[in-house]
């Protein structure tokens, strides 16, 4: 049974009542945050018996704010690899490095957890048509999930949004509308044409339940490494959910007696293109200011202000963690540097935390002996826009000259 009690906003902490739909809080205007009832979870579930369940997200129903299993929009989600990376490790002398790979879920990156945690929800609560201002992923995990439970979905992007996000949209079924502007001019349209439409929008954090779907992250992490916590988890950072989801997950996760008081260092690492946190980080600012000109191929990161963002800057330096930031040039190199070492394809949001890792080394403030986990969040292979193949031209006819090769 899952033990979902209420919604509480997560900066003055008000209560909302959690059967009817909501967005954010009524009183201040910040995200709100599930709250569920840890001592009922405590009595009905052990850790030792989650290893026998479903390898998905919902293996944590308990801790997860679906009521009625079978309002569960579901195409497998969750339960990625926590994979070593013995390779890559070795090449930047820290050998106990690890990926978790969200590159191989559904829609290829990890907006499936968030938005089928949300699109679940909305069912629940009898919503029939939803939309989301999106310029990537998120629009794509939507569509998908929107499509399954019977929905009505629309996507605003702007026009310049990857092909590869506007097909997997229309294919599922979204309507898809391209906006000659920037990812806030979609958001904007969303929200002018709420009244007409009476859609439900999804937009980061703008409702209580992506956040709780990106949570589940946190609880592979401790589960996969038997309830011990790693040392450093870097996440490569544009709405926050993920890094949010996982720093409120190890609380509840601390209140239930499954982990101890120790908690990894979180990192939060931007694009220099678009590293909105990392200046209000730098600059010891609570919150952060809209990032004018966002520019970065991580478009994951192209986030200009988020929401959430101070609940991003307590993770950081709450654990002493920090935020940091990368260039483009470094996080494509890493692109190439984890493939060529490990085989696996990341997009270039996940190759940004190694290329932080990198950074994080040189100046000391992760240590060789440490256990890391970086964040790969999503598929390469919906990135390949961003590549050039070099590779010679054969005619078949005549021969090959195949020493050119070696
Ligand atoms: C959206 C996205 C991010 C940023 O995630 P948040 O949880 O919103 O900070 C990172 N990587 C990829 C591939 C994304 O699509
Ligand atoms: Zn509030």
């Amino acid at each position: 049974m899952s033990q979902f009690t209420h919604l509480e906003c997560s900066s003055c902490g008000e209560k909302h009542d959690a059967s009817v739909v909501q967005t954010v809080c009524k009183k201040c205007g910040k995200p709100l945050f599930a709250r569920y009832d840890l001592e009922a979870v405590k009595d009905s579930v052990t850790r030792r018996e989650l290893v026998a369940r479903e390898a998905t997200m919902y293996r944590y129903f308990e801790l997860l704010p679906i009521k009625d299993r079978k309002n569960i929009v579901t195409l497998g989600e969750g339960w990625t690899p926590m994979t070593p990376t013995p390779s890559l490790g070795k090449s930047i002398g820290l050998p106990d490095l690890w990926i978790k790979d969200e590159g191989i879920i559904p829609t290829g990156s990890f907006k499936a957890r968030g938005l089928g945690m949300a699109i679940s929800k909305a069912k629940e609560l009898g919503i029939k048509s939803v939309a989301l201002p999106s310029a990537g992923n998120a629009a794509g995990a939507m569509s998908a999930y929107g499509a399954r439970a019977g929905m009505k979905v629309y996507v605003f992007m702007p026009k310049d949004a990857p092909k590869v996000n506007q097909v997997e949209c229309q294919i599922v079924g979204a309507k898809v509308v391209l906006v000659d502007g920037l990812i806030s001019d979609a958001g904007k349209l969303v929200k002018e044409g709420m009244e007409e439409m009476q859609w439900f929008n999804v937009a980061t954090l703008g409702e209580p339940y992506r956040v709780e779907g990106k949570k589940t992250m946190g609880l592979e992490v401790a589960e996969q490494f038997d309830w011990n916590l790693p040392d450093v988890i870097i996440y490569p950072t544009g709405g926050g959910t993920g890094i949010i989801g996982m720093w409120k997950v190890f609380d509840e996760l601390e209140e239930l007696g499954w982990i101890g008081s120790e908690r990894p260092r979180m990192v939060s690492v931007q694009a220099e293109g678009c590293a909105p946190i990392v200046k209000a980080y730098d600059e010891g600012l609570k919150e952060s200011t809209f990032f004018q000109n966002a520019e970065t191929k991580a478009s994951g990161l192209r986030v200009p202000k988020a929401l959430g963002d101070f609940l991003v800057l307590n993770a950081a330096r709450d654990s002493g963690g920090k935020c940091i930031c990368v260039s483009d040039d470094e996080l494509m190199k890493g692109v190439s540097d984890i493939a060529k070492h490990e085989g696996m394809f990341a997009c270039p949001e996940g190759a940004a935390t190694y290329a932080a890792l990198k950074k994080m080394l040189a100046e000391g403030s992760v240590d060789k002996s440490e256990r890391v986990v970086l964040f790969n969040t999503g598929s390469g292979l919906k990135y390949t826009d961003l590549f050039n193949v070099d590779a010679p031209i054969v005619d078949p006819k005549e021969k090959f000259n195949y020493s050119s090769l070696k």
